[in-house]
């Protein structure tokens, strides 16, 4: 029935889950027929064309109940604007209770949750009676429903305003798509100012190794010169450190310029040229960094700019200079000071801790710090000193990102877990220090960290934890070259620790694993000579499609089950799987990584895979994300192809924080869709699920797909590749 509806735009309806769908496209305008249907609804002489909250296409999910509808068009029944808006609001209350009813227990996800090292630790902490990440979920429902549809305003101190049926509008006029786009757009400002962060502390030390004011050797020299020359830097008879002072000069610009005539670079050297082409027409190219961000708070706060239209645009700007200089600048600057890696196997997951050593864990995401206490950690003194006190030796883990970006750099960083359940590892109660740096550190971590007298030290000004011991770059970085006396500073608490500690608890459940680590372009090249070979395979049907699965997690959905669902499907259909991030947690620990995981793949991948290839390749930590577009982008140059035609996806099904909501934008600014498990807090505003879901596909060639379920998700991703083959003429 739905499609005798015409419809300017796409009608929003809500699924079994209640997440947000466009349920029918946008009519084709043809101005007769169009005239034609509206005679016909106002004469009487089409009822089915009417609107009715009781059509059958309308009769999914929540939205079935009583009195609900779900697509509401408004002039096509003759209805007025505020019925519509009315019905509308009834809706997305009703789908987003719907949504909310999905969110599991901690019961379920102890039953969900596929690693038993987890749900062995979920189950011991029901018996010790500490509270965990799913506990503390568990009391905050149920969740506020104005909060998950994005309509709650506290912008100004005349709110908090938020979008009802009596109040169409906040104090100032607000609507409900002005106020979902504005906190969208806040919320993008954010995670472009956290990756950026990350970035600015890169580079910043980039720069100081090369001027020598940081005892770094620059171990990235063929990055450094390769990237220089992109840059335009002169590179022929210098000095490495002299290049790569320039280029750490270039990519600061891009952080920071406020002139509105700076060239933003990185996206010019990084991207295909048909992207910045495309960019520069929408006018979407970022000043730099700052300018985007600054400008994100300008634009939203009160009665500044009031057309949601114009704040989505600064969202997809936030997104470019999230990209190029959060995510492609820091991985650049990370390359150049510690090099790129390279393959290398590494134990995984919780198991992989020993009793009886000096056990320090690096949690977060800067390298620098993490590079020196390992360094000094595996000196001949400090081993002896930790004997001494009756130690085995000293062993070093990784949580979140410190752990991916170290282990395939540094022999002997084992990775353990994402940041959602950091405190598991730490009620293992083997940890006898745990040193945090910045994002992703919960400030739930103290309170098991105390059960168990780990000592707890912070290294960076930006990210304190009440109860931790400061051993910190000052906030001027005035003590930048003294990274080494911190770092030994760090490892003798380490070992003082231990020997404070004997007698504490240990349980560690046993299960590890080893994954095969460290992809990258470079690798690529080594191992196959170019990217040929790989577009080759993809052509030929032997890799259906490449996929980035990345993003953190969601106690929305239960813990690492969809990503785990989602990449069995891919795999299992031929679709080769590149990861980064906490996401590639669960697909390290459940054996995606390992040499012989090929077996799990379909046939025609496994062929291309064997004998030591996973089909699962992991390339880092989050910043890494540009390894798997570069990966991407190198393989659709290699066949001539444009990034929105290639039959690539990418995915971050369980993602939670709102560098998250970049990532996945970043994705799409390049043209490759994106697909999710979970939903963005977007639901009360029509216009902005349209512009997500449906409205970038015509300006990026790319569009947000949400399906709580990851095996739909993953089918669906498959369905879309197939199709992208056979508009390529692959099939
Ligand atoms: Fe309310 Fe407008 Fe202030 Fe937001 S900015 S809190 S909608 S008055």
């Amino acid at each position: 029935m739905l499609e005798h509806i015409h419809t300017h735009r796409n009608l929003i309806g809500f699924d079994e889950n209640g997440i947000p769908v466009a349920i029918q496209k946008a009519s084709v305008h043809d101005p007769e027929k169009i005239d034609a249907e509206y005679r016909a609804v106002e004469e009487g002489q089409n009822p089915e064309a009417a609107h009715s909250h009781e059509q059958k296409g309308c009769t999914q999910g929540a939205c079935a109940g009583e009195g609900s509808g779900q697509a509401h068009t408004g002039k096509d029944n003759g209805a007025s604007q505020e019925e519509d808006d009315d019905a509308f609001i009834r809706d997305y209350m009703n789908a987003v209770t719907a949504y909310r009813k999905t969110f599991p227990s901690k019961q379920e996800q102890i039953d969900k949750t596929p690693d038993p090292a987890i749900r062995e630790m979920l189950i011991r902490s029901e018996q010790l009676g500490i509270d965990t990440t799913f506990d503390r979920f568990d009391k905050q429902q149920p969740q506020c429903n104005f909060g998950l549809a994005g309509i709650c305003c506290k912008i100004c101190n005349m709110g908090p305003c938020r979008i009802t049926q009596k109040g169409k509008k906040g104090v100032c006029g607000a609507d409900a798509d002005l106020i979902v786009a504005r906190n969208l757009l806040r919320a993008a400002a954010a995670g472009a100012a956290q990756h950026g962060m990350h970035a600015r502390e890169l580079m910043l030390e980039l720069m100081w190794a090369a001027e020598g004011k940081l005892d770094a050797p620059l171990l990235g020299e063929q990055k450094i010169l390769a990237t220089a020359k992109n840059f335009g830097i002169a590179t022929d008879g210098r000095e490495v450190k002299d290049v790569a002072y320039d280029l750490a000069k270039a990519l600061l610009d891009d952080l920071s310029s406020p002139d509105p005539s700076h060239v933003y670079k990185t996206a010019e050297v990084c991207a295909p040229p048909d992207r910045v082409k495309l960019w520069k027409d929408l006018d979407l190219m970022p000043i730099s960094a700052y300018h985007e961000v600054f400008e994100a708070y300008h634009k939203t706060a009160v009665g500044t700019d009031s057309d949601w239209r114009s704040i989505m645009e600064h969202f997809l700007r936030c997104g470019l200079a999230f990209c190029f200089t959060g995510v492609a600048g820091a991985s650049i600057a990370t390359d150049s000071l510690f090099g790129v890696g390279d393959r290398v196997t590494s134990k995984v997951n919780i198991g992989a801790l020993k009793k009886g050593y000096v056990n320090i864990a690096v949690h977060g995401h800067l390298p620098l710090l993490v590079k020196e206490i390992v360094k000094c950690g595996q000196t001949e003194e400090m081993i002896n000193l930790a004997k001494a006190k009756g130690a085995k030796g000293i062993r070093f883990y990784g949580i979140c990102c410190s752990g991916l970006s170290a282990m395939y750099r540094y022999d002997g960083v084992i990775p353990l877990s994402n940041a959602v359940s950091a405190e598991l590892v730490l009620m293992t109660g083997a940890l006898d220090l745990w040193v945090a740096d910045v994002q992703d550190v919960f400030p739930a971590i103290m309170d098991v960290a105390k059960c168990y007298r780990t000592t707890v030290v912070t290294t960076s000004s930006s990210a304190r934890l009440p109860g931790a011991e400061r051993m910190e770059f000052d906030r001027h970085h005035s003590n930048i070259g003294e990274a080494k006396e911190l770092a030994r500073k760090i490892v003798l608490r380490g070992i003082e620790s231990f020997e404070d500690r004997k007698g504490i608890p240990v349980y560690i459940p046993p299960y590890e694993i080893t994954a095969e680590v460290g992809f990258s372009a470079e690798y690529i090249g080594r191992r196959f000579g170019g990217f040929g070979p790989i577009a080759e395979a993809l052509k030929d049907g032997r890799i259906l499609g490449i996929v980035n699965m990345v993003g953190c997690n969601n106690p929305k959905v239960p813990y690492e089950r969809c990503i785990a669902d989602v990449a069995k499907v891919l795999i299992q259909n031929n679709v080769l799987v590149l990861t980064n991030g906490c996401a590639s947690y669960p697909l390290m620990k459940l054996g995606y990584c390992a040499k012989d995981a090929s077996q799990l793949a379909g046939e025609k991948l496994r062929g291309f895979l064997e004998p030591d290839l996973p089909p699962v390749w992991h390339v880092g930590e989050c910043i890494d994300n540009t390894r798997s577009s570069g990966i991407m982008a190198g393989i659709a140059g290699a066949l001539g192809q444009k990034l929105p035609d290639m039959p690539y996806a990418f995915t971050s099904p369980e993602w939670s924080n709102e560098k998250g909501i970049d990532a996945a934008l970043a994705f799409r600014l390049l043209g490759i869709t994106s697909y999710h498990c979970v939903e963005a807090q977007i639901f009360g505003s029509k216009n902005v699920i349209e512009f997500l879901k449906q409205g970038t596909e015509e300006t990026l060639g790319s569009h947000m797909v949400v399906n709580a379920d990851p095996v739909k998700l993953g089918e669906q991703i498959v369905a879309d590749m197939k199709e992208k083959r056979k508009k390529l003429g692959w099939d």
